[in-house]
């Protein structure tokens, strides 16, 4: 295991938080992340892997325990797919940006969407990563996983990830630990070959975004050019220079909520219908059916309700900060809660539990964090 001086994680989180850990180690090759990871659950030591930081709130007492920061890097051409697809396997220490510019540069459609998301490739599908309709799961056909339980490698494919919003069972969700505690090695996409020519978008939540018209042609960099130049004005693009990029990207979650809970909000209040769940299909064997059919199950449909609407008109504009404190709400986006120069995780946490009490007062719910809180409470 390559051990290093261990350095501070807020040198390392794009929110600037956190002191250096107990240990760290770094992984250049999949063979030093599987030999580190191996001696690191053999000595029964608490650990987490750090791709970009860019997900991450971490506390402000140092983390007892080694950090594995993902420096893994490398895209190959794999076969597999079907005619005019490509196959890409990534591995997972791959900054998530470079990859989508090797797409757009090769003529393979599937993510110039989520052009200038921040991080790596192998946390991409850990929150199933997202933007403007398109998501990772879209694309995604296997990882290879290392589990903690057993040490074993193995391919997993994508449904077996139970990729949602903004979650799969490898995502440490505020309040419960992943259903399965293991680290991605590489990452499997099957992308659409395209070329560089004109195609159509589908997607109306993409087209909205780039004020495409239903049909309206472009290219795959006109994509990218337009979706990085989008998220620039958002402050969702890291940038030195634009003290709004020191975020976790959006802070808060859009709420998944009942329709009947969702009626109690203001009209004005955006919300998308989720895909209704289907219930799965019962089979009666012939010979035991006695002519009654059950009634189907009524099955709740359930709505995502703007945060950043609910956050708003809740009294908390962009740019509101408590007394004193240097962390504040985006001045470009009320969901992104972000560092104004040396905030503590605990500034940040005030802010946050903040932002959930006016929410909770005036609309009745609780808003839940998108970044992983490591060593930090709301
Ligand atoms: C300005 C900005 C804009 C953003 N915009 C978006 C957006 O549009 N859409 C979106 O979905 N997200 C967005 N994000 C959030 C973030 O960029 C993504 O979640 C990204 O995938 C995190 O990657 P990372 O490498 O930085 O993960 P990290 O922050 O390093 O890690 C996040 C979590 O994943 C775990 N992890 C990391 N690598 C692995 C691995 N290989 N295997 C298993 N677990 C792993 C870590 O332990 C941690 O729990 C944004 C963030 C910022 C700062």
């Amino acid at each position: 295991m390559t051990e290093i001086d261990p350095l501070p994680l807020s040198r390392l989180t794009t929110l600037q938080t956190g002191a250096a850990p107990t240990s760290m180690a770094e992984a250049r090759t999949r063979d030093e992340l599987v030999e580190a990871l191996r001696s690191i659950w053999a000595a029964g030591d608490e650990w987490f892997v750090i791709g970009g930081g860019s997900n991450l709130l971490v506390g402000d007492e140092p983390f007892d325990g080694t950090v594995v920061r993902m420096l893994t890097r490398g895209i190959e051409r794999v076969g597999g797919g079907p005619e005019g697809t490509v196959r890409l396997r990534v591995q997972a220490g791959h900054d998530w940006d470079e990859l989508v510019a090797y797409t757009v540069a090769e003529g393979l459609s599937g993510i110039a969407a989520m052009s200038g998301i921040p991080g790596t490739v192998g946390a991409a599908p850990v929150q199933n990563v997202g933007a403007y309709g398109q998501d990772i799961s879209e694309t995604l056909v296997e990882v290879e996983l290392i589990d903690e339980a057993t040490g074993e490698i193995s391919v997993v494919p994508a449904a077996d990830l139970e990729l949602g919003f903004r979650t799969s069972v490898l995502k440490h969700h505020y309040g419960s630990v992943p259903a399965r505690r293991a680290v991605i090695l590489s990452v499997t996409l099957q992308l659409v070959e395209v070329g560089h020519g004109e195609f159509p978008i589908r997607g109306e939540q993409l087209r909205q975004a780039l004020g495409l018209a239903p049909g309206a042609t472009v290219t795959l960099a006109w994509v990218r050019d337009h979706v990085l130049a989008t998220r620039r004005r958002k402050g969702m693009v890291l940038d030195a220079t634009d003290a709004d990029t020191a975020s976790a990207g959006s802070f808060f979650q859009n709420a998944i909520v009942s329709e009947r809970f969702a009626r109690t909000l203001p009209d004005a209040c955006p919300r998308w219908p989720m895909q209704a769940v289907i219930e799965p299909m019962r089979i009666i064997p012939l010979d035991s059916f006695d002519g009654y059919v059950p009634p189907a199950v009524d099955q709740p449909v359930q709505v995502k309700v703007s945060a950043a609407w609910l956050i708003e008109h809740a009294g908390i504009g962009k740019g509101f900060h408590l007394p004193r404190s240097r962390a504040a709400v985006s001045s470009k986006h009320a969901l992104a809660l972000t560092n104004r120069g040396g905030a503590r995780a605990e500034e940040l946490a005030e802010l946050a539990r903040f932002i959930q009490q006016r929410v909770q007062q005036e609309f009745g719910l609780i808003l839940q964090p998108e970044p992983v809180l490591v060593g930090v409470e709301l």
